[in-house]
C-alpha cells in the first residue's frame, strides 16, 4: 500500500488499522438503542439488584461519570451479578427491529483497503447480532468486546498471542456470592469536598478508561500511531487521543476536543477522508497491509 509522490518518493499510507466503536457509531442514534439501553439498565438495577428506583437517576449518573459505564460502577461499589445475565438483560432486550441492513455502509467498508476492527464495551452476543442485522458481519477482521477485556477464566488467556481468544465466550460465572457492603456513592458525593481518589476501584475494564483502550490495542497488536479510531462518545474519543490514536467523532459535524475529524454520519466517510482509499487504484499485489496488523482473531458468533 505504497504510492509515489510527484518527487518520486515512496509515501506510506497513514493508517494500517481502522478501529470502530459499534453502537451509535455504525448506526444512527435515532434507532433508539441508547435510550432503550439506559432504561434496561435502570430496570436491571431495580429488578435484579433491589435498588430503590427513586435514587437511580442520581446513582446512575454518578456511576456513569466516575466509572465509564454503569456496570463498571455497580461492580465497584459492591454489587455482584453475573456479567452474562446483565448483558442479556440490558442488550438482549434492545429493539433490534429498529435496526436495518445498511448496504451503503457495507459497500463503503468493503471498499476500504485497510483492516477494520470493532472495539465495543458491549458483549459479543450483542455485537455479532447487531453486525449481522446491519449486514456488516464480514466487514471486520475482529471484534474486541467486553469478554475480550474481561476474561473470566484468566487461566485460559495464554501468553502465547496465537492462543488468545479475542471474542472468547464464557459459559459460567465466577461471581457466586453477593456482596454484603455497598459503598454509598450518593452519600459520598453529598459531602463537601468529596474526592474521587477515595472511590472504590472497579474490576471491569471498559472504555473510556485509557488503560482499557491500551489493553485493547495490545491484544489486537494495533499500533495507535497508525490507527484511526471512530467513536460517537466524546469521552472515549478523548481517551483514545491520550493513548495516541487519531480520532473521528461520529454523529455530529462539530469537532469536540480530542477529535481530529467529525462526521455527522459514518456514511460521510469517503467525502471526509478520501485519503483512506489511496490504495484502491493499486493492484492487489501491491496492497501489503495484511502483515502489518496482527488482527487475525476470527470474528465468530
Ligand atoms: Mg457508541
Amino acid at each position: 500500500m505504497e504510492s509515489e509522490n510527484c518527487y518520486g518518493q515512496v509515501e506510506q499510507p497513514k493508517y494500517d488499522c481502522l478501529l470502530f466503536d459499534l453502537d451509535d457509531t455504525l448506526y444512527p442514534y435515532s434507532t433508539g438503542f441508547a435510550d432503550a439501553c439506559t432504561n434496561n439498565i435502570k430496570d436491571f438495577m431495580v429488578e435484579k439488584l433491589g435498588i430503590d428506583r427513586t435514587v437511580i437517576p442520581e446513582l446512575g449518573n454518578l456511576l456513569y461519570k466516575n466509572y465509564g459505564t454503569t456496570m463498571a460502577g455497580l461492580r465497584a461499589i459492591g454489587y455482584d451479578f453475573d456479567y452474562d445475565e446483565y448483558h442479556s438483560f440490558v442488550h438482549g432486550r434492545l429493539p433490534y427491529e429498529n435496526l436495518k441492513p445498511d448496504p451503503v455502509l457495507r459497500s463503503l467498508l468493503l471498499s476500504l483497503p485497510i483492516p477494520k476492527v470493532i472495539f465495543t464495551n458491549a458483549d459479543k452476543v450483542h455485537a455479532v447480532k447487531a453486525l449481522n442485522i446491519l449486514g456488516l458481519e464480514d466487514c471486520f477482521e475482529a471484534i474486541i468486546c467486553f469478554e475480550t477485556l474481561n476474561p473470566v477464566h484468566k487461566n485460559i488467556v495464554s501468553d502465547d498471542e496465537d492462543d488468545i481468544q479475542f471474542t472468547g465466550s464464557r459459559s459460567s460465572s465466577s461471581i457466586t456470592h453477593a456482596s454484603t457492603e455497598i459503598f454509598d456513592i450518593v452519600a459520598h458525593f453529598s459531602q463537601p469536598n468529596a474526592s474521587t481518589s477515595s472511590l472504590p476501584k472497579t474490576p471491569v475494564v471498559c472504555k473510556p478508561s485509557a488503560h482499557a483502550i491500551e489493553n485493547a490495542l495490545k491484544i489486537g497488536k494495533i499500533n495507535p500511531q497508525r490507527t484511526l479510531f471512530f467513536e460517537d462518545s466524546v469521552r472515549n474519543i478523548q481517551s483514545g487521543k491520550l493513548v495516541g490514536l487519531d480520532t473521528v467523532l461520529v454523529g455530529t459535524s462539530q469537532r469536540a476536543k480530542g477529535a481530529d475529524y467529525a462526521l455527522e454520519s459514518i456514511h460521510n466517510l469517503r467525502d471526509a477522508l478520501p485519503e483512506l482509499w489511496v490504495a484502491v487504484n493499486k493492484s492487489s499485489s501491491e496492497v501489503g497491509y495484511s502483515d502489518k496488523v496482527a488482527v487475525e482473531m476470527p470474528m465468530t458468533a
